[in-house]
Formats: C-alpha cells, sequence, structure tokens
C-alpha cells in the first residue's frame, strides 16, 4: 500500500504555510482516500508553531523538521529537511507544491532516495484504486498527458492553483519532531532582496490578471502617443486592484526596437504561446488585439474581458466572454476613480 507524504513550507519565515502547501495538502487528501492510502504531512519551518497550527486532515500523521537552519529556503538544509521527513514516513508517493523552494531541493531529494520526479503537475488522481494518474501540460498548455510510473519513490511538484487550498479545524493533532543532521553549511543567507511590493507586477496569486497590449503606446487620435499617460494609469489600476500584470509579445518586443516603451514591463509579463499562461479567475484585457498565439496564455483564466477599439479584434471573435468596444484612455481613468471612490 502507498503512503503519501505532503512536504510544506511557511509562506515566509514566521507566517503560516503557504497556499500552495495547503493546495497540496488537498491534493494528499483526495489521492489517499481514492488509494485507500495512508497520509503524512510534513512541515519544513523555523517556528514550531507552524508545524502546531498546520490544518491536519483527520487520521494523517504530522511530521515537522524546525529549527532557525529551516527559516530561509537553502539547499543543503532543505534538502535534509526533506530527505529526513521522506525516509521516517517511508513514503512512496511524495506530494509538494512547485514554487522555488521545493522546485530547487526535490529533484535531488529523488535522488538520493533512488526515487523518480515529474514536475509542472497539474492533477493526481487513481480510478481503480492502485494505478496513480498524473497529469501535465507540454508545448505550451497545447497538449495534456498522463504518467504513470510503477517505481517508487515517485515524487510529484505539483503547480498553484490546480486545487482549493485545504482548511479545516487544526491543531488538534500534535507533531512529531524528527530531528535531522546538516551537514557543515557552506551557505548563509544574509537576507532577501526584493522589488517594493508596487514594483512587482507578476503576482500570480491575484484574482484577476490585467494584461496590456501594443495599442497603449500606439499613436492615438490626436496623432501622438501618450506612453507616461498609459502607464500612470496601467499602474493605478494594478494599485487599487493588486492584480497580476501581463502584456502582448509585441508590447515587451517594442523595447528591443527602440520604441516608446512601458518601463515597468519585461519579457517575464508576457502571455501567451512565448509566454507565460498563467492561471486567474479573471482577466482583462487593454488595447490588445486577441491574436491567437497570445490567447493560448489565457488557456486557464476562467472569465475573460477586453477593452479594444476594434470592434473586429480577435477578442470578439468567440476569445472573450465580454468585449468593451471603447477608448481605454477613457475607460481607464474612470475605472481607476471608481476603484479609488470605494
Ligand atoms: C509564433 C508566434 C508566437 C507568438 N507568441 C506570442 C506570445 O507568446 N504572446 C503574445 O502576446 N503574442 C505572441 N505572438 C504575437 C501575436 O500573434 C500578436 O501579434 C501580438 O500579441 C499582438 O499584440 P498586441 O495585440 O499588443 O498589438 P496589436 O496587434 O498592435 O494590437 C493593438 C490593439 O490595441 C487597440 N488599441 C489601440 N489604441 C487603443 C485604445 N486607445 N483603446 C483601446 N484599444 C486600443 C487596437 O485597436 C489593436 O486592436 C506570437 C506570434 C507568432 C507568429
Amino acid at each position: 500500500m502507498d503512503t503519501i507524504l505532503v512536504l510544506t513550507h511557511p509562506a515566509d519565515a514566521g507566517s503560516p504555510l503557504s497556499k500552495a502547501s495547503l493546495e497540496a495538502i488537498t491534493a494528499g487528501v483526495k489521492l489517499a482516500a481514492s488509494l485507500k492510502a495512508s497520509l503524512v504531512i510534513g512541515v519544513i519551518a523555523a517556528d514550531a508553531n507552524v508545524a502546531a497550527s498546520t490544518p491536519v486532515p483527520s487520521g494523517a500523521r504530522l511530521l515537522s523538521v524546525t529549527g532557525d537552519a529551516f527559516a530561509q529556503p537553502r539547499y543543503a538544509s532543505d534538502a535534509a529537511a526533506a530527505e529526513a521527513l521522506c525516509r521516517t514516513s517511508a513514503a512512496t508517493i511524495v506530494l509538494a507544491p512547485s514554487g522555488s523552494r521545493f522546485s530547487r531541493v526535490l529533484a535531488g531529494v529523488a535522488y538520493r532516495l533512488g526515487g523518480y520526479i515529474d514536475t509542472h503537475i497539474t492533477s493526481v488522481s487513481s480510478k481503480d484504486g492502485v494505478k496513480i494518474e498524473a497529469g501535465r501540460w507540454f508545448y505550451r498548455q497545447r497538449i495534456e498527458s498522463i504518467i504513470s510510473r510503477s517505481s517508487r519513490p515517485w515524487f510529484l511538484l505539483l503547480e498553484a492553483g490546480t486545487c482549493a487550498p485545504f482548511a479545516s479545524a487544526s491543531g488538534a493533532t500534535p507533531a512529531e519532531e524528527i530531528k535531522v543532521e546538516l551537514p557543515a553549511q557552506r551557505t548563509t543567507v544574509t537576507g532577501v532582496r526584493a522589488p517594493a511590493q508596487d514594483a512587482e507586477t507578476i503576482r500570480p496569486d491575484a484574482r484577476l490578471l490585467f494584461v496590456a497590449g501594443a495599442g497603449w503606446t500606439k499613436k492615438q487620435a490626436d496623432g501622438q502617443t501618450h506612453t507616461p499617460e498609459a502607464a500612470e494609469l496601467i499602474l493605478g489600476f494594478l494599485r487599487a486592484t493588486k492584480a497580476s500584470l501581463g502584456s502582448s509579445k509585441s508590447l515587451v518586443d517594442q523595447h528591443s526596437e527602440g520604441e516608446s516603451v512601458l518601463p515597468f514591463l519585461t519579457h517575464l509579463n508576457q502571455i501567451g504561446q512565448t509566454g507565460a499562461t498563467p492561471r486567474h479567475p479573471k482577466g482583462l484585457s487593454s488595447c490588445c488585439h486577441g491574436e491567437e498565439p497570445h490567447v493560448v496564455g489565457w488557456r486557464f483564466i476562467s472569465e475573460r474581458r477586453a477593452i479594444s477599439l476594434d470592434p473586429n479584434c480577435g477578442w470578439s471573435r468567440g476569445k472573450a466572454d465580454v468585449v468593451y468596444v471603447a477608448d481605454a484612455f477613457q475607460v481607464m481613468p474612470k475605472l481607476n476613480a471608481l476603484l479609488k471612490s470605494k
């Protein structure tokens, strides 16, 4: 019989488990139920209180590795902690959220344990209660594959946003603390340098994706470009809604073509065939044509709306739920004012 271990960690040092960790617990609960397998939750954190307040599914075991060495992500300490949790639980299936922390270490941990790892997993299930089927997408989300392996332990890194976060009364199950002998540490984490929150425009957990297209920097009815005004409107909207910012390829490419550009956009914002395929409940596209390679990136956006001057734009041809045929330079100031008044 399989034993499923779900590896988890806090969002930041001192905070509770990350949302992606709670989503991985939900995946573990569902898989354990369909396989009638035992379930173990493993917590890696600096603070033992994180383990104590972890919501534990009924019947599951809770293991923790805690201490100051685990406050910050670092290969040597995280790999040692994950390895200890895998060995103690004798897990045959290991589920973990695919954030930077576990993506960095779990291939190495799988190797130490003689196991296999698959990444970017978007579903895990078992139809017959024996064979496990893990789903993932290839070729920019155009081909979906189902993977099954008989080798164990099998590590699966789960994409964020594919399960609801697990929620239940926490604290009823006491954590079993696992002691880990750390190798000599050559890496010291001295701090984190991150852009100011407003400067960070890619927010995977946001409820809304706002996409800016090349129209924002094109000549408008008065024959002039209005790029600084466009930048202010877009940033004002992001500040008010905490939306994530996406962009069309045409807009981010303009930088290398020497045209008028929005300074806060990089290729990391690009959505589409050659860009990202983010997952958000809602999306609003602005000044963007809705071309097919770009729309490919909207596959996992549940409700799509667009603002474009062009009534024949690609979005209107069944690719968006609602298209506002309107001037974004008029719509967005009104929208921002409404948001401000709230
Ligand atoms: C192989 C391949 C891969 C590609 N991969 C990607 C990809 O990953 N991502 C991607 O985005 N693209 C990709 N593209 C390019 C894609 O097909 C489109 O050409 C591109 O996304 C179009 O960008 P755009 O809509 O911003 O600009 P445009 O096509 O220039 O459209 C601008 C739009 O803004 C509107 N507009 C202008 N002013 C206003 C205003 N004031 N108010 C409202 N609307 C206004 C215009 O009516 C127009 O519809 C790829 C293309 C190929 C061939």
